[in-house]
């Protein structure tokens, strides 16, 4: 159960509410269902779609947690699970400037990796190993939050959130 993603009324991902918040919101008529999930929910008063997508009808200005540190459910899914020395699942985040070297836990100095590359690489810098980065890492979009929020993205918030992603 991921609940109801939230656009401002611009289209950015703002934040996931319970389906029952969101059908409040619809009905104080605060928002407008973009995508339902085929699903129909029922009370004793009335019966209406189960939203998945809803966007605000007015524009709020929310100030990004971009100063938020990187965890790793947060690396984890800016880096779509991908091991970004190998391509292979990953399961670790990897200081690509060790900490022991003086790397710091950083945006741009956390990439996700598999147990083997990580292991691996141990506590030396990427060009002391035959590794190569896929891409340089940076601060992750407001979209992956979003993912750790809900833990999984249902099919009907993808285009919002990979449009969010390419702007980003
Ligand atoms: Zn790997």
């Amino acid at each position: 159960m991921a609940g109801v993603l939230v656009l401002n009324a611009t289209f950015e991902p703002l934040a996931v509410v319970p389906t029952r918040r969101a059908i409040c919101l619809i009905l104080a008529e605060k928002v407008e269902m973009l995508e339902h999930s085929g699903r129909l929910v029922r009370s004793e008063r009335l019966s209406v779609d189960e939203p998945s997508v809803v966007r605000l009808s007015r524009y709020v200005h929310v100030p990004y947690p971009t100063h938020r540190s990187p965890n790793r459910r947060g690396v984890l899914a800016r880096d779509a699970h991908q091991c970004q020395y190998c391509g292979g699942l990953a399961e670790t985040i990897d200081h690509v400037v060790p900490r022991s070297r003086g790397g710091g836990h950083t945006w741009d100095n956390v990439v996700a990796a598999c147990r083997r590359c990580n292991g691996g690489k141990r506590d030396r810098l990427v060009g002391e190993t035959t590794m190569r980065l896929a891409r340089p890492p940076g601060p992750p979009p407001p979209s992956t939050w979003i993912e750790v929020a809900a833990g999984s993205v249902p099919h009907t918030w993808t285009p919002y959130l990979t449009a969010d992603r390419r702007s980003a």
